[in-house]
């Protein structure tokens, strides 16, 4: 490492496909059956890794990936790999579930910090399952460090310094700020780069302790779990799992106990087409239009 280089973590997010949406998948009671849609990567958070890739691939350094999730989650870590991360890490544990953006944020920010010495942490700006775009702004806030909130393109780094392009709703806006920072990132950042195949070949034993079974029955050469393991962890093909316990979590901040929000109630939503109207396709049939708009305070 050079004092140019920089250590980035990535904080990615395993998401059910909530952009293909179909009948079968809203229940009668309007919750998500989550099982009928499949797990992607969340679409931002590959523009993150992209972003923390490009840093390395400019100035060098680490790029880590950090998820927190069911084991099943280990699949984005492994596409993660196959984009070139150097090091990925699967936050699980019974005590994380049911939390909500407080304690999801509070077992991230611990990961973190375990993870080692770090320069940059990179989020997607939001997820779209949660869709609240707190995680980023509250793991900076809990490691106690700035943030740069829809970050578009990292201008210069240089130094313990960074400036960035971050894109509004009416324009753009330039910031500066010292390391280490966390950037939540936009879609508009870049275009991820796709899985390779060199890194498909190279990572295709990458699994975490939990697979080792599923495993151990496709390579049956190995003979033994601990055989399996102790040949993927020489390799660095072991995807270590993280508990509470591991990250020093305190139990009362993760998980249910940890999260103060309570969903009461869900109502399902159906948008209905209430009354229409012709409009003449004139320009008395337009004036006509926005005269009626203006006076029902519609515009103006
Ligand atoms: C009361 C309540 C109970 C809930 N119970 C559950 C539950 O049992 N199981 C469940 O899966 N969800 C549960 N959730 C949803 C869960 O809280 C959110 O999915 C989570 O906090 C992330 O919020 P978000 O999806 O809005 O992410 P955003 O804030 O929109 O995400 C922004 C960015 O933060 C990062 N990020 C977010 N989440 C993660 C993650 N898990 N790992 C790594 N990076 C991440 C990503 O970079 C992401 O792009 C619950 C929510 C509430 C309110």
């Amino acid at each position: 490492m050079t004092s140019e280089s920089y250590r980035s973590v990535v904080l990615v997010k395993q998401v059910p496909d909530t952009h293909n949406v179909t009948g079968d998948v809203m229940t009668k009671d309007g919750t998500m059956n989550r099982s009928a849609l499949p797990a992607i990567f969340n679409p931002e958070d590959r523009n993150a890794l992209e972003m923390a890739l490009q840093v390395r691939d400019k100035h060098g350094g680490t790029v880590t990936v950090i998820t927190m999730g069911p084991p099943k989650a280990a699949d984005v870590l492994r596409d993660c790999l196959y984009r070139g991360a150097d090091r990925v890490i699967l936050l699980t544990d019974r005590a994380f579930a049911a939390a909500d953006t407080l304690a999801t944020s509070y077992a991230l920010k611990c990961a973190v910090e375990k993870s080692g010495a770090f320069d940059l942490v990179f989020c997607g700006r939001q997820a779209i399952d949660g869709d609240t775009a707190q995680v980023g702004p509250q793991v900076a806030e809990k490691l106690g460090i700035p943030q740069i909130t829809y970050a578009e393109s990292i201008l210069e780094l240089k130094g313990r310094e960074i400036t960035v392009q971050r894109t509004l709703d009416l324009g753009t806006e330039i910031v500066r700020c010292t390391l280490p920072c966390l950037i939540t990132v936009v879609a508009s950042a870049n275009t991820p780069r796709p899985p390779s195949a060199r890194k498909r070949i190279e990572y295709k034993l990458a699994a975490t302790p939990l697979e080792l079974a599923a495993l151990l029955a496709k390579w049956p050469e190995f003979k033994t779990e601990a055989g399996l393991q102790k040949h993927l962890s020489e390799r660095n093909q072991l995807i270590p799992i993280w508990a509470a316990a591991d990250i020093g979590a305190e139990p009362e901040k993760i998980g249910l106990a940890g999260s103060p929000t309570q969903v009461h109630k869900i109502n399902f939503v159906v948008l209905e087409s209430a009354a229409s109207k012709d409009i003449a396709p004139t320009r008395e049939g337009i004036a006509a239009m926005i005269e009626e708009l203006v006076k029902e305070y519609i515009v103006g």
